[in-house]
């Protein structure tokens, strides 16, 4: 569903992304992990094009994804992302938040869109705030609009780039639970973390990334019991 050959991104000197290749198929759960600075993040963001790419082909469902331009908004759309900045518009209610790209860029009834709004919002477990706005919320039920608002899109693929980092302990467990049901419902999934126990129980693949490579990708279980890459080695060393 999401193929990535041979990226290439550069930040003047520095080789943030060198020769990534990636496919993700439908259905599947990735999560990326790896050391501060390895391009985790300048990856999701290359994916739905927040990041133009220096060299490499990236395409969504078949579709080349285009350095800019029209073509570009469409297939954005099909791209959800959740950051860990919830990212809410801080002036609209809840209700709009979920809403209001669904009118922009899907051209949905406006009707119908609260409907599909309204649904989301109690799949993730925040009907009861709909009218609220974002800073009467908590962190937790934050972050867990700004998955109802990546979803009202109904994006093919959900990125997710350290979703519950900015989170107090407390509140992490319901964010990643949502996500958990996301992934048993069949959401194709790239999600950057350190939550391992969501890596293990979640995840089909686990790619380590270090320096701007892919340096292993295996699934959770072989990965964590069994790291082939000093790297891998090292970076679990200190984090487990
Ligand atoms: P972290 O775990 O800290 O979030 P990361 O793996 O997500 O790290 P990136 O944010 O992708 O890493 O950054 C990779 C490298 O690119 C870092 O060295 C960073 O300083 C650099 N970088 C990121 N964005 C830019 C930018 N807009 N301009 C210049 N350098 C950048
Ligand atoms: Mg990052």
């Amino acid at each position: 569903l999401v193929v990535l050959k041979n990226v290439n991104k550069h930040f003047g000197a520095l080789h943030v992304l060198q020769d990534i290749d990636l496919t993700i198929a439908r259905g599947e759960v990735v999560v990326v992990i790896g050391p501060s600075g390895s391009g985790k993040s300048t990856l999701c963001r290359t994916i739905n094009r927040l990041e133009t790419t220096d060299s490499g082909e990236i395409t969504i469902d078949g579709k080349p994804l285009p350095q800019e331009g029209k073509e570009l908004a469409r297939l954005r759309a099909d791209v959800g992302m959740v950051f860990q900045s919830f990212n809410l518009f801080s002036h609209k209610t809840v209700l709009e938040n979920v809403t209001l790209g669904q009118v922009k860029v899907r051209k949905a009834e406006k009707k119908k869109a609260e409907e599909n709004a309204r649904a989301l919002l109690d799949r993730v477990g925040v009907g009861q705030q709909a009218d609220k706005y974002p800073a009467q919320l908590s962190g937790g039920q934050q972050q867990r609009v700004a998955i109802a608002r990546a979803l009202a899109m109904d994006p093919k693929v959900m990125l997710f780039d350290e979703p519950t980092s900015a989170l107090d302990p407390e509140m992490i467990n319901e964010v990643l639970e949502v996500m958990q049901q996301l992934a048993r419902d069949g959401m194709t999934m790239i999600v950057v973390t350190h939550e391992m126990g969501f890596a293990r129980s979640a995840a089909n693949r686990v790619v380590f990334m270090a320096d701007g490579r892919i340096v292993e990708e295996a699934a959770p279980d072989q990965f964590f019991s069994n790291p082939r890459s000093d790297r891998a080695k090292d970076f679990l060393s200190k984090i487990l």
